[in-house]
């Protein structure tokens, strides 16, 4: 059936609320989970809402929590997310780090003890849109094995990169450090498939097509082999290291029942081009993207989920008749 996206963002805020989480807080993650589901990333839309409704009722994530900022310098910011939601403190601390990014050129944001469950591009397609370049990365609990370790260590740990346009959309790309995510395993798992060869391992380290061994103690690997890898390790490193968040292994929420959000951390990274290639910035985004184009490039990322977007804002989103029953009961309406 098609829901209206306003119609569905408010009855997922009210599933959210139901389990704990305060009105403005339900709001800002709802809009992002909708968001997801708008534009196609089915793995981090809908899907999801279950994942954040237990960490919720198990007492993992706070659903009162009020983000903290500390102003380190004029391109620095740190965020306490308080063990809430990533998406809240950002929205929490969005003026702030978009006024220093202006004002020095580049700022930097590291934001702690936070919960991020979600497709990556919502929080930094904005800042592009405002004409800002915008990198940001996640990192997860312990999810995939690299660099010839037989142990999970790193995390699926996803970036995305925002490039805002002459009189277009960003070009947006977002991806994880894994051949391919966990919610994307998980989707494959419910449709009772097969995963392709080479993504995941058993818990015996061995390789496993089966959807169900790499969620139940198995591994996903890198994409890209060691150069992931290498990837994912930045990421502990720009997240944990230097932003104080805990590394995968330190997460601790596989050992609570119910708790299914990784307690990590996101680095986000903010320039402004005007004050580097000022006015001439746009200009040359254009002659790669049309030297792109003349080389037979027909789809840049975001395209597609701009696509889709345009006819979810047109006709709505298709929801399953089961996931509307299940957000009608779970909203207390059904
Ligand atoms: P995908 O492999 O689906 O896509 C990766 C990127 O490639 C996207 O930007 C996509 O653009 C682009 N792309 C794909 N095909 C093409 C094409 N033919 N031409 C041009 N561009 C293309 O991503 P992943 O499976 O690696 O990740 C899925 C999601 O999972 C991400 O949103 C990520 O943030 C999220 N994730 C979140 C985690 C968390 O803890 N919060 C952990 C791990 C992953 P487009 O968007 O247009 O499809």
């Amino acid at each position: 059936m098609k829901i209206a996206i306003e119609a569905l963002t408010e009855l997922v805020t009210l599933v959210l609320m139901r389990h704990g989480l305060s009105e403005g807080s339900a709001s800002i993650v709802s809009r992002t989970i909708v968001a997801a589901e708008r534009d196609g990333s089915r793995s981090h839309g809908l899907q999801r809402l279950a994942g954040y409704l237990s960490s919720l009722d198990s007492g993992w994530v706070n659903g009162r929590a009020i983000p903290i900022l500390h102003e380190r310098g004029s391109g620095a910011l740190e965020v306490d997310a308080g063990n809430g939601f990533a998406q809240v403190a950002l929205e929490h601390a969005a003026p702030t780090i978009r006024s220093m990014a202006n004002h020095a050129g580049c700022a930097v944001m590291t934001t702690r003890n936070s919960h991020h469950f979600a497709a990556l591009w919502p929080d930094i397609e904005p800042f592009a849109g405002d004409g800002l370049v915008a990198l940001t990365m996640v990192n997860t609990r312990s999810r995939i094995v690299a660099w010839g370790g037989t142990r999970k260590v790193l995390g699926t740990n996803p970036m995305a990169f925002a490039c805002p346009r002459k009189a277009r959309p960003p070009v947006v790309w977002d991806q994880a450090s894994s051949i391919m995510s966990q919610g994307d395993v998980l989707l494959v798992s419910a449709a009772k498939g097969q995963l392709p060869d080479k993504v995941g391992v058993d818990a015996q380290g061995q390789p496993t097509v089966d959807p169900d061994a790499v969620l139940e103690g198995g591994a996903l690997l890198p994409f890209g082999g060691v150069k992931g890898g290498s990837l994912a390790f930045m990421i502990e490193i720009l997240t944990a290291a230097l932003g104080g968040a805990r590394f995968g292994f330190e997460d601790g929420s596989g050992s609570i029942p119910g708790a299914l959000t990784s307690n990590a951390g996101q680095f986000l990274l903010l320039i402004d081009p005007q004050k580097f290639g000022g006015a001439a910035f746009l200009d040359r985004v254009e002659r790669l993207v049309a030297h792109l184009h003349d080389a037979g490039t027909a789809r840049l990322p975001a395209d597609l989920r701009y696509e889709r977007r345009r006819v979810a804002e047109r006709d709505g989103i298709d929801v399953a008749p089961a996931m509307h029953a299940y957000l009608e009961r779970e909203a207390g309406g059904g």
